[in-house]
């Protein structure tokens, strides 16, 4: 008992006693591993899009869907700072070049995800303003089906992306291959 009629309690945690402390110690891991499992949680989109599939990319970032839940929420304005393009909406013949110089000048190893059926294969414009998919200018690591795709298609591509980049090990990947 104290002085003053309360009980002390002793909040020293009690030592284990096996000898375990809990403490980490030493980890072994595979160097490639480690580096693919750092790139697929830390993926950052370039602040990108063409059309109504944007709307849906947009959203995919507010804070009902979140984006942050899967590391992919730090969109870079610039493509040297991005390594995952999502292309979302229709690309003209007009865009076609902008597409490429900006696939260009991103970070290595990069990745596409083609969001939408316009992105995809041209979607419900087949003339000939519109580029019958992205992947005719520019390698795509995953495709989203859907007019418009909702946030939660997109994020099961991001998660299908994910397993592809854990896999690719240390300069496996080369963009363009
Ligand atoms: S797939 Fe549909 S929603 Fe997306 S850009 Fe094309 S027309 Fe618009």
């Amino acid at each position: 008992m104290g002085l003053n009629g309360t009980q002390e309690i002793n909040i020293t945690p009690a030592l284990p006693t096996d000898g375990k402390t809990g403490e980490m110690g030493m980890v072994m891991a595979n160097l490639s591993e480690l580096v693919g499992w750092g790139r697929k949680y830390s993926l950052h989109p370039l602040l990108f899009g063409l059309a109504c599939c944007a709307i849906e990319q947009i959203t995919a970032g507010m804070s009902r869907f979140d984006i942050s839940r899967f590391g992919s929420e730090v969109f870079r304005a610039s493509p040297r700072q991005a390594d995952l393009l999502i292309v979302s909406g229709r690309v003209s013949n007009k865009m076609a070049p902008v597409i490429q110089r900006l696939h260009a000048q991103m970070l290595e190893p990069n990745w596409v995800i083609a969001m939408g059926d316009c992105a995809s294969v041209g979607g419900p414009f087949n003339n000939y303003a519109i580029i019958q998919g992205v992947d005719k200018l520019i390698p795509v690591d995953v495709y989203v089906p859907g007019c418009p795709p909702r946030p939660e298609a997109l994020f099961y591509a991001i998660t299908r992306l994910q397993e592809k980049v854990q896999k690719f090990g240390i300069g496996e990947r080369v963009s363009g291959s």
